[in-house]
């Protein structure tokens, strides 16, 4: 039972070890692992001790909230939250030593006034504005808030660990603005008397194809699930990582149609021939895209078997033909291709979106189970 259930993501612990060994190795850069969006699907507390296990020297989230559940689980890493709820409190971040990823002037100066309740400083990593344009001091109020920052260290209620930013993966020109644009910042923080020890802007696609991008620290999220950041059709083996989560689960019926019958609601797919077809028991409730009706694929019985018919809430169809599929059967939705799987990009590109929105929307439905780890 425990072998083929009903419905499972199975995550590797073991292949996201390998895949931050494997990167920080190649790209001679300490790494931040990120693990936002309960490390995007596949469980934040496992994922994050697989990774320092890989070496990650950091680990990263978007809330505070998710940089806390990681705290409460014992785990002491250095972690940086950039995120921030417009009426947060800064003081339980400093209590738990949580580093505070800052995008305005006045961010820096909710976080003095915490550190001064808390009796020590806030850690902070300072973030500019390059031309992604969602946050980050704009280049505009840079001076201002680097001398605000300079003035806050002088007086013990912050230390300015990092100054960063994040690429917008346009292009190599629009990449090399935006680094040139860092480039300048950084120069306008050393001025104002500012030492940061980490200067960061790449993640996965930035870290893998622009050397001079990866400074002092590289913030690697897809990649450490085995997941290529390219929409290019690249593939995780030619990366060397290896895919963290299979998603499969059991054939809930089979059955024998006619040519012409009609399939799923609405009937916008009709058999052309007699056929059977097997009953796959997720559904978009699990995060299967409906938008991938009639173009997903899984592996089934040793083949790649189409997906027929609109996605329900909880169950598509697939046609098998005439080959041996039972009730009970295992199917496997995404894994390693080198098995024969899709993969999650595939998934991707059949619901017109990324890889990366194919994991993190794995419902709650579906339970994760855990393969190695320490
Ligand atoms: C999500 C995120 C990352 C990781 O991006 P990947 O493309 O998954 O490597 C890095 N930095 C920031 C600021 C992020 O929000």
């Amino acid at each position: 039972m425990t072998e083929r259930p009903f419905r499972e993501a199975l995550i590797d612990l073991d292949a996201v070890t390998a895949n931050v060994r494997t990167l920080a190795e190649r790209l001679g850069t300490p790494a931040m692992a990120v693990v936002k969006a309960d490390a995007y699907g596949h469980g934040a507390v496992p994922v994050a001790r697989a990774a320092l296990a890989g070496g990650a020297a950091w680990l990263g989230t978007a809330d505070l909230g998710e940089a806390f559940e990681l705290r409460a689980a014992g785990i002491d890493a250095p972690i940086l939250a950039w995120l921030h709820d417009p009426g947060a409190d800064f003081g339980p971040a400093i209590d738990a030593g949580i580093d505070l990823g800052l995008s305005a002037e006045a961010q820096l100066h909710r976080a003095a006034d915490a550190a001064r309740t808390a009796g020590r400083p806030a850690a902070v990593h300072l973030k500019i504005d390059t031309g992604l344009r969602r946050n980050g001091v704009q280049p505009d109020e840079w001076a201002g808030a680097v001398a605000a920052a300079a003035q806050l260290e002088r007086a013990g209620l912050v230390r300015i660990r990092g100054i960063f930013s994040h690429l917008a993966n346009t292009s190599a020109e629009a990449d090399a603005a935006q680094l040139a644009a860092f480039e300048r910042a950084l120069a306008v923080a050393a001025e104002a008397g500012l030492r940061p020890e980490l200067r960061h802007i790449a993640s996965t696609a930035g870290a893998l194809t622009r050397p001079e991008a990866r400074y002092d620290l590289v913030r690697l999220g897809i990649a450490c699930y085995g997941i290529p950041p390219f929409a290019d059709g690249t593939t995780s083996a030619e990366l060397g990582l290896v895919p963290v989560m299979t998603l499969r689960g059991r054939v809930a019926a089979v059955r024998r149609i006619a040519a012409g019958d009609g399939v799923s609601y609405g009937h916008t797919w009709r058999a052309e021939r007699p056929t059977k077809l097997a009953l796959v028991p997720l559904g978009y409730a699990d995060g299967i895209p409906r938008q991938a009706s009639g173009r997903g694929e899984v592996l089934l019985a040793g083949a790649r078997r189409p997906v027929v018919g609109r996605i329900a809430m909880d169950q598509f169809l697939v046609d098998v033909g005439d080959d041996a599929v039972e009730v009970g059967d295992e199917v496997v939705l995404f894994g390693d291709p080198a098995t024969g799987a899709p993969s999650a990009d595939d998934w991707g590109v059949a619901a017109d979106t990324i890889g990366y929105e194919i994991v993190t929307r794995i419902g709650p439905r579906v339970p994760r189970g855990y393969l190695g780890g320490a």
